[in-house]
């Protein structure tokens, strides 16, 4: 059977008394291995990232662009391998696995820019003959653990930032989907980048508890489930470090009487429904406003849903492919179920769905409820599955309430034609990211991603400026160059300074 290795310091560390089963979700067959590793594993990588980063660190930014600038080169000429590899581990058809590796690859251009991101800032003359400038230096070792879900994106959201700043890195990625990571850190150092700047360590609690516990580690960036980053976020930060963690979601998509129905179905079932509902900027609520459009949005979601296909990750029509194991394919099943015992309308059914051929697969046909309330635990907790609830809202007022009030925040969206009513949803709600005629906001890399209440903990999103100041700590100099001896009798250098 296949064995997926550690990556540390340039290689491979060699096998574990630990592993996890990696499935083919398409086959239901397991296809390889992956070694947990432990404490004495990680501190191998962070010795290794030691060595290493104070070089690094001390190499101008243009030359650590350069890496970058080969990475991304190396990474483009491997993209259909890569696509094929991620869809065969997390189930997503390879189009999608595309996107997953395109919208990583977009963050590295973003770190291209690095020594222009990087300029500080200078006051000359700041008082009389002093000087003031401010510089961002990196914190040392990062490290950054990541979800299943797109194991391309994430990590190099993570890594590109924090090594185009100057940092060291260590990734932890699922153990569900872990060969792209370690084949991205293989592609980097062939970019030239020096043994031990960016390894790989796989594992479970085990190792994230070593990595959170690590004395040399300065800063974590995790995304992944809401309990697990509340407690990455709080044991992290009790142990000084600096910390932002991503959680779990659940958008809705807010539909205006006035809003195009056919593009609102067509952007739903893309958004609900793609990557077979696994991903954290899913709409899987749908909030029409008022009965009438509720009722129109149904009759038209029935056929559209009914028309997905759903296959194998290799098929080149499917709208989605199999979810990531067996039991998270029991795990939705129980939503659905949750879902029926509190009362929803269970209006078209994904549950005991068989592919013909692929009877092992972890299929999930679409599923659609209808009349969900805010009260159904069905709509407070995440699902992530190809599984879309309407809840229906009286007015406009009703429709900002609801997702500002959910427990996460992470995205949203509003479908309509009236400026006025998008503009006022925009500046209220209560959730990070916002779409107007956008299903899935996830800002361009040169902003930042990140949700609000327990889908982010910590202060700095992912990306863009943001990340720059999440892998980097800000130094101020005030300098002064006198041209002639000290004053024995200044009295002033007693008092504190002021430049007035
Ligand atoms: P997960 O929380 O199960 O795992 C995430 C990481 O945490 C993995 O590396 C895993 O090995 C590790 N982990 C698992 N159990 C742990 C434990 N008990 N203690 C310490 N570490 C542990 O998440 P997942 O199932 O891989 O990914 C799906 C989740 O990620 C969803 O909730 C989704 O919404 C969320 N997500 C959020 C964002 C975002 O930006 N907010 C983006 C993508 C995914």
């Amino acid at each position: 059977m296949r064995q997926v290795d550690h990556f540390i310091a340039g290689g491979a560390a060699g096998s574990a008394p630990r592993t996890h089963k990696i499935w083919n979700p398409s086959t239901g067959e397991v296809q390889a291995e992956v070694p947990l590793g432990d404490a004495a594993l990680l501190q191998k990588a962070v010795e290794a990232a030691k060595a290493v980063q104070p070089e690094w660190a001390a190499t101008n930014p243009q030359r650590r662009a350069r890496v970058m600038f080969e990475f991304k080169r190396l990474v483009e000429n491997e993209k259909q391998a890569l696509a094929e590899l991620l869809s065969s581990e997390h189930g997503k058809v390879v189009d999608d696995a595309h996107g997953d590796v395109q919208r990583g690859l977009e963050v590295i251009e973003y770190a291209c820019g690095i020594p222009q991101a990087l300029k500080g800032e200078y006051t000359q003359g700041a008082g009389p003959g002093i000087d003031v400038y401010s510089m961002r230096q990196p914190l040392g070792i990062g490290a950054g653990i990541t979800p299943f879900n797109f194991p391309a994106m994430i990590p190099m959201w993570m890594f590109g930032m924090a090594i185009a700043a100057g940092n060291a890195f260590i990734l932890k990625p699922s153990e569900r989907d872990p060969s792209v990571p370690v084949r991205l850190a293989q592609l980097f150092l062939e970019a030239g980048a020096p043994e031990g700047l960016l390894q790989v360590v796989h594992g479970d609690k085990e190792m994230v508890d070593a990595i959170i516990d690590n004395a040399d580690i300065a800063a974590i960036s995790f995304v992944g489930s809401s309990d697990i980053a509340q407690y990455i976020y709080s044991r992290g930060t009790a142990n000084g470090k600096r910390v932002q963690a991503f959680g779990g979601a659940k958008n809705h998509g807010i539909v205006m009487p006035d809003a195009d129905l056919d593009q609102v179905v067509n952007d739903l079932a893309g958004a609900a429904f793609g990557s077979a509902g696994e991903r954290c900027m899913a709409l899987p609520v749908v909030v029409p406003v008022g009965e009438q459009t509720a009722d129109n949005l149904r009759e038209k979601l029935i056929p559209a849903i009914h028309a997905l296909r759903v296959g194998v990750a290799t098929d080149k029509d499917a709208h989605y492919g199999p979810v990531v194991t067996p039991e998270h394919k029991s795990r939705i099943e129980q939503w659905i179920d949750t879902a029926e015992k509190e009362g929803a309308e269970v209006v078209i059914d994904g549950r005991g769905f068989s592919l013909q051929g692929h009877e092992n697969g972890f299929f999930v046909g679409p599923t659609l409820l209808d009349r969900v309330t805010p009260k159904m635990e069905s709509y407070r907790e995440e699902i992530f599955g190809p599984v879309l609830q309407i809840v229906r809202a009286k007015d406009f007022e009703e429709a900002v309430r609801l997702p500002s009030e959910h427990q996460y925040g992470n995205g949203v969206a509003i479908f309509t034609r009236n400026g006025h009513a998008a503009r006022e949803f925009a500046h209220r709600v209560n959730v990070g990211m916002v779409g107007i005629n956008v299903p899935i906001p996830v800002p361009v890399s040169y902003h930042s991603f990140g949700g609000w209440k327990r889908s982010g903990f910590g202060d700095t999103d992912q990306y863009g400026q943001e990340g720059l100041r999440f892998w980097t700590k800000a130094k101020k100099v005030t300098q002064r160059w006198p041209d002639g001896m000290a004053d024995a009798d200044n009295k002033d250098a007693f008092i504190i300074p002021t430049m007035g």
